[in-house]
């Protein structure tokens, strides 16, 4: 097992990687931006590292700041967290040709995922359903690009091999608005991604967001740890998630899962991963694959007693996954709330300094958060300040501790979307369950009459 390891990130990520090191006994070095000086996690640190101003590209983005720091540190491997460098490609390579493990999967792997029409086509020959659409890249052959919409048939989507974040893309109703949408997104996603490449998919119309959770070892074992619907978005950023989905059936998950699985152990992935999917009308569509643990972890890890960020560092090291499918259960529900230091009506970001900082407890309750009383929120990252998660044998006692734990939280000096979350929670068709990718959107319009 390694001895020591860089967490290369920020926030309650940084926190969480530093807490899986701190008990597998393992030293944990952070490094931080100028903003982040005072963070309790950087103080926490066997040994920190100050990378530069807190502009992420200076700091957080910043390659060689980042080894040279493994470098001085002497630690071995490299746990790059969710965002910043977790699916760069060109970091992982750098990462493991300067000598350190990097803890995820292969640079080949995250390459091949982060481009969404080689990833599309590898599904594909994995045995993975993805929504029906042009077979790879759209040519430039105007003709061709009629025919496949026609064959596909209206709505379609056009979407950038190289977007992310919910960015690059466009819906299409009609023949007559076809090229010109191609163009532009064509266009866009140049200048955004380097990359102009487009491709078409059929638009699905009320989809619900639902993924499978995977761990892969070095020696071609892979397993799926069940699912999470992440339905309720706003602006293609997940605000709840839940596990399990309510009213899949089982059989239909089991099915997806050990076609994840297996697309693993083909493509040789390793580390954590997760593959995303549209679900309408009970069929899965693939979308996309994360290559890295995500923020909404933490509800798989409470269903299936799992520690998923312990299995990725295990897993680095090279040892085989403690557990087979078989002996993976799935106990109770999960839901986690996603806390945002943002105006909880109209979104704005409302970084600043927290005065009052008091976090639920009791049963099947989990924080996961940096933050404290009088810890400064920096303007300069995403709005994320932390998550509430909650455990129960049942999807309703799991909305019962989730009622009561928000109730719980006093936040104050910053606007949180807290308050949205205990509307949310009392909502009838969120508690009846299955809501799709829509709803919370339509549901906030409505609201804001
Ligand atoms: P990104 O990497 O930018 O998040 P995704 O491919 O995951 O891109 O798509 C983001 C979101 O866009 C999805 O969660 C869904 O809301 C919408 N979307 C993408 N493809 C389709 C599709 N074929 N039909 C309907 N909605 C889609």
């Amino acid at each position: 097992m390694f001895k020591k390891i860089l967490i290369a990130n920020r926030g309650e990520i940084a926190l969480r990687v530093q807490r899986a090191c701190r008990e597998m006994g393992i030293k944990a070095v952070m490094v931080y931006s100028e903003a982040d000086r005072d963070a309790k996690y950087v103080r926490l640190a066997d040994e920190a590292v100050c990378i530069g101003p807190a502009s992420s590209t200076h700091s957080y983005l910043n390659m060689p700041a980042i080894i040279s720091a493994a470098e001085v540190t002497d630690a071995e491997a490299i746990h790059p967290g969710y965002g910043f460098l977790s699916e760069n490609a060109d970091f992982a390579e750098r990462v493991e040709k300067s000598g350190f493990t990097f803890i995820g999967p292969t640079p080949d792997s995250i390459r091949m995922m982060g481009d969404k029409v080689s990833a599309k086509q590898a599904m594909i020959r994995a045995g993975v359903p993805c929504v029906p659409g042009s077979e790879g890249a759209l040519p430039d052959d105007p003709v061709v690009i009629k025919r496949t919409a026609k064959a596909v048939g209206y709505p379609v989507i056009i979407k950038a091999a190289g977007g992310g974040g919910g960015r690059g893309m466009r819906v299409v109703h009609t023949e007559a608005a076809l090229l010109h949408a191609v163009q532009t997104t064509k266009a866009e996603a140049g200048a955004a991604f380097g990359n102009p490449e487009v491709y078409m998919e059929k638009f699905l119309q009320n989809p619900r967001h639902i993924e499978i959770q995977i761990l892969a070892d070095q020696h071609r074992n892979a397993v799926y740890l069940g699912e999470r619907d992440c339905s309720m978005q706003r602006r293609h950023q997940k605000v709840i998630e839940e596990a399990p989905a309510p009213g899949i059936p089982r059989r239909l998950i089991e099915k997806i899962g050990e076609r994840c699985a297996a697309a693993c152990k083909k493509i040789g992935y390793r580390g954590a991963g997760t593959f995303e999917f549209l679900f309408e009308n009970g069929e899965f569509y693939f979308i996309e694959m994360n290559t890295r643990v995500q923020v909404e972890h933490p509800v798989t890890e409470a269903i299936t007693g799992i520690d998923i960020v312990r299995t990725q560092i295990a897993v680095a090291a090279g040892e085989k996954l403690p557990f087979t499918q078989r002996q993976i259960q799935l106990r109770g529900h999960a839901i986690e709330c996603r806390v945002n230091a943002e105006d909880a009506y109209k979104f704005t970001p409302s970084p600043g300094r927290v005065t009052t900082w008091h976090m639920p407890g009791g049963p099947g309750v989990r924080v996961d958060s940096h933050v404290y009383a009088n810890y400064f929120v920096p303007p300069n990252y995403d709005s994320m300040i932390g998550k509430i998660i909650v455990h129960g044998d049942t999807r309703e006692q799991a909305l019962a501790r989730m009622r009561t734990a928000l109730a719980e939280t006093v936040i104050e000096g910053i606007k949180t979307n807290v308050p949205l979350h205990r509307e949310l929670m009392v909502d009838a068709s969120f508690v009846a369950g299955g809501t799709n990718i829509h709803y919370l959107e339509e549901w906030l319009s409505q609201r804001e009459r």
